[in-house]
């Protein structure tokens, strides 16, 4: 995998300011080629058949639900630790997220636990690739298939993964990336859907662009809406995926510099990939032994803003409140044990390319020092 500037298109020579200002001054700022190229270098990323923008990887996760047609009210099983986005996807399209435990040791999805939150209302599972590795896909899929459910991949954290050597999106109806700046490659804003079946395509291009397929029609066959992106942002895009190889590289060279410093701890516990998935981590993840003391260090006189593992999705403010008005009851919230253990004990480290050997050895000094 090479996404060498060169050999994106020959446009892309000169990636610079000079090119975005001329495309400012072509006057074509909404998709045209830029996200034509793009969409077909993802594709080809991804080893996937068909893919659309999305303004977000929120935005993308409901396009994917409402394109594999989730019906208003229809639950939906996601994983206890995620973003909330993963949650408010589903809500915004129509759907009831229902969290489910994740695994101790990578905080996955457990496919063991499906059946005792399967109800039948459940129609669409959404798993998580957390971290930059993939989930148990062998095992969801088995369940998906004999409970005829469907599958959507919120993958906002793992473009490019491989599952058994394979690229993730495989074994789902849709998968769904997000270009936020956090992300592995950004837009400032973004997101992908990818799919292997035409129907699922058709429907998602009639959904982001006003319930038609053509854009100057005024005639609109089904309802849609507005879920486009600019060219502006696809022609970021395409100069960060040109540096796909490159980013990637030296995100697993800072894993391996944080690996050095923090794997003779045994205070620490360093999370790495499960034995069937690739690795594009998204930060360097890992559990302490004294997490508001690290916490505290860390942020002494704004050296590093932490960031905690994810709120466990059952126990969010917000949700509740929302399951509340709706006279919603969840199954087995006695369940979600580890969840809330990697809440307590779990740390995101920054693993940018912007992050420099130096800083990394000063965090990894206060960190042991804490532990
Ligand atoms: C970032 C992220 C999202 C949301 O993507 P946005 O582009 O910020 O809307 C959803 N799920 C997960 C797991 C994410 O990491």
């Amino acid at each position: 995998m090479n996404y060498d500037i060169k050999q994106v298109s020959p446009i892309f020579k000169g990636i610079n300011y000079f090119s975005l200002f001329k495309l400012i001054r072509s006057s074509w700022l909404t998709e045209g080629k830029y996200s034509t190229l793009l969409n077909e270098r993802i594709l080809d990323l991804c080893n996937a058949k068909y893919g659309v923008f999305a303004p977000n990887g929120t935005l993308s996760i409901t396009m994917a639900l409402l394109a594999t047609g989730l019906k208003p009210g229809e639950r939906v099983l996601i994983p206890d630790t995620t973003f909330f986005g993963t949650a408010t996807a589903v809500i915004l399209a129509g759907g009831i997220p229902v969290p489910v435990p994740v695994d101790s040791k990578y905080y996955l999805m457990d496919p063991e636990k499906l059946k005792f939150f399967l109800d039948e209302k459940t129609t669409h599972i959404v798993p998580v690739d957390l971290f930059g590795y993939s989930y148990d896909r062998g095992s969801i899929m088995q369940f998906a298939k004999s409970n005829n459910l469907k599958i959507v991949d919120d993958s906002a954290q793992a473009l490019g993964v491989k599952y058994c050597g394979e690229n993730i999106g495989r074994t789902s109806l849709a998968t769904s990336y997000s270009f936020f700046a956090d992300k592995t490659i950004t837009m400032g804003e973004g997101g992908f859907v990818t799919t292997n079946d035409e129907s699922v395509y058709e429907s998602l291009r009639l959904i982001r662009n006003q319930g038609r397929l053509n854009r100057g029609s005024f005639i609109h066959e089904s309802i849609g809406f507005n879920f486009r992106v600019t060219d502006m942002q696809a022609f970021i895009g395409l100069s960060q995926l040109a540096r796909f190889d490159e980013i990637v590289k030296s995100k697993l060279e800072n894993f391996m510099l944080y690996l050095k410093y923090l794997s003779q701890n045994s205070n620490i516990r360093v999370l790495t990939q499960p034995e069937n998935s690739s690795f594009i981590p998204f930060r360097f993840i890992i559990e302490v032994k004294n997490l508001a003391k690290t916490i505290d260090i860390l942020e002494q006189n704004s050296f590093l803003q932490t960031r905690r593992f994810f709120f466990p999705i059952h126990l969010q403010p917000g949700l509740l409140n929302w399951y509340k008005a709706r006279k919603i009851n969840l199954p087995n919230s006695d369940l979600f044990v580890n969840s809330i253990a990697g809440y307590e004990k779990g740390l995101l480290l920054p693993l940018h390319s912007k992050i420099s050997r130096r800083e990394i050895k000063l965090i990894c000094d206060k960190i042991n020092w804490a532990n």
